[in-house]
């Protein structure tokens, strides 16, 4: 066992302490500690501003924000979905009566392949519901394409997606609407907390009344709504994680491109090139480990962790294999062989802005080193 200290996948960041004290002040000296308080308020105005959209709605994680999110556009019957990503995805539908319809992943970018979106609709098929996965945008035009022909709605699962743009701005503009989270693993947290983004004020206002048990008023209940609200608190740390966000992306890109250097050329390791966008959030770091490699990716696994490293297998199981998905038909392993292969392959390397060098160095010559050792 390494006596070094722990590597995790990720360590959320955090800002200085004492910048945070001032903003917990006001709250006490004010007494509002939630119900679109001014924090809330503020947080989504500055929202708005950085990721460049033009209306957000703040919620108390991403996943209540997943399921309002269904709510909202009123989405029933079935949802084509990818069983590659966070289990939160589907369990929104299914805390909707909702059935998932999974479709495969492509290849290069391990998103929804819009190639097989078709096949699966059924007269049921109301939505298509996305996931930006790693921060890596979809194929937005060819599902956007395929949502026109067939009256659908897209939401995406957008919460590996914080501060991504590409041409035209914010992916956070395509689709219907856009859920983000803001959960202590992801590039920009508040604790807990998620948020939708939506294009129009009506829709906005539906999602506010959806996120405060439906209350339109006093005396005015429309919906069964949820209690999804962020607090004060959540919200003033979203203010001034706001303040540090393009220093840790920047960070962080400087990461990923130490780790394109420093892993390239092992035999059987491979790793996605760079997303085609404008400015990407290099929210993980996932290798695939091949046949070629003398290790089998659970072994890598297994030899990093006993060095006190501990990356992370995300997607692995895939959705579709988890008890309550396994016996819907769209989850038999002949409709997602792309996923399964690269759910038994992935393997996601620490990335987060604290990450040192020498810490990142090690992680790299590990991985490099089961080759030389086991080929010799
Ligand atoms: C983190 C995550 C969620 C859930 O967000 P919470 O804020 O933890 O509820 C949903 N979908 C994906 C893809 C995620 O990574």
């Amino acid at each position: 066992m390494s006596s070094e200290k722990p590597i995790y996948v990720t360590q959320p960041f955090l800002p200085p302490l004492e910048e945070f004290i001032p903003y917990l002040e006001k709250i006490w000296k004010s007494k509002v500690l939630t119900n679109n308080g001014p924090f809330h308020r503020e947080l989504e105005q500055a929202q708005c501003r950085y990721l460049g959209i033009d209306y957000i709605s703040l919620f108390a994680n991403g996943t209540l924000a997943l399921v309002t999110a269904l709510q909202a556009l009123r989405i029933t019957g079935e949802v084509i979905t990818t069983p590659y990503s966070f289990v939160a995805t589907s369990h929104a539908l299914l805390w909707n009566g909702i059935k998932p319809v999974f479709v495969d992943i492509e290849p290069d970018s391990f998103n929804l392949d819009p190639a097989l979106i078709e096949a699966a609709i059924t007269p049921q098929t109301t939505a298509i519901m996305p996931v930006h996965c790693y921060g890596r945008p979809c194929n937005i035009k060819a599902i956007q394409h395929i949502a026109d022909n067939y009256n659908l709605k897209v939401i995406y699962d957008a919460s590996h997606a914080f501060g991504v743009r590409d041409d035209g701005g914010s992916i956070l503009r395509h689709g219907d609407l856009s859920v983000l989270s803001f959960h202590a693993t992801k590039v920009f947290n508040t604790f807990e907390g998620g948020a939708i983004v939506c294009p129009d004020a009506k829709t906005k206002i539906r999602i506010d009344h959806l996120k405060n048990f439906g209350y339109v008023d006093e005396l005015t209940v429309v919906a069964p709504g949820i209690n999804g609200k962020m607090s004060e608190f959540n919200a003033a740390l979203g203010l001034l994680q706001l303040k540090y966000v393009d220093q840790v992306l920047a960070e962080r890109q400087r990461i990923d491109s130490a780790y394109r250097v420093k892993l390239d050329g092992i035999l059987g390791i491979r790793f996605l090139p760079l997303p085609e966008v404008q400015s990407g959030n290099y929210a993980y770091f996932p290798i695939l480990v091949g046949p070629e490699y003398p290790l089998s990716r659970d072994e890598l696994n297994e030899r990093l962790r006993q060095h006190n490293i501990y990356p992370r297998r995300y997607f692995y199981p895939l959705i579709s294999e988890f008890p309550m998905y396994r016996g819907f038909p769209s989850a038999r392993h002949d409709n997602l062989p792309m996923a399964l292969e690269i759910a038994s392959q992935v393997l996601c390397l620490p990335i987060y802005s604290e990450l040192e060098e020498q810490e990142q160095e090690r992680i790299a010559h590990l991985v490099s080193s089961f080759v030389q050792k086991t080929s010799i």
